[in-house]
């Protein structure tokens, strides 16, 4: 099957996608933007920045290890990481 070009693509241009993942904190309640592959979560629960932070000082306090936030957790991401 012949792939139909746009205007865009026939000029030599890229297309790409980009998605915009949006949740309810499973915390807070406050709506956040994350990338789906890196956002820290729980039962597939995506906790926002601030609660993570929040989390990590009292873990800090209590000695225990604080939860990694991947440098991406909260950007958006391309269509080639959701493929
Ligand atoms: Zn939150």
């Amino acid at each position: 099957m012949r792939k139909v070009r746009t205007l865009y693509e026939s000029k030599g241009g890229v297309i790409m996608g980009y998605a915009f993942m949006t949740s309810r904190c499973g915390m807070c309640g406050s709506t956040f933007t994350y990338h789906p592959n890196y956002v820290p979560s729980l039962n597939n629960v995506p906790f926002c920045r601030r609660c993570v932070e929040s989390a990590n000082i009292i873990r800090v306090q209590q000695g225990l290890t604080p939860h990694s936030i991947h440098p991406r957790a909260y950007d958006i991401a391309n269509e080639e990481e959701l493929a």
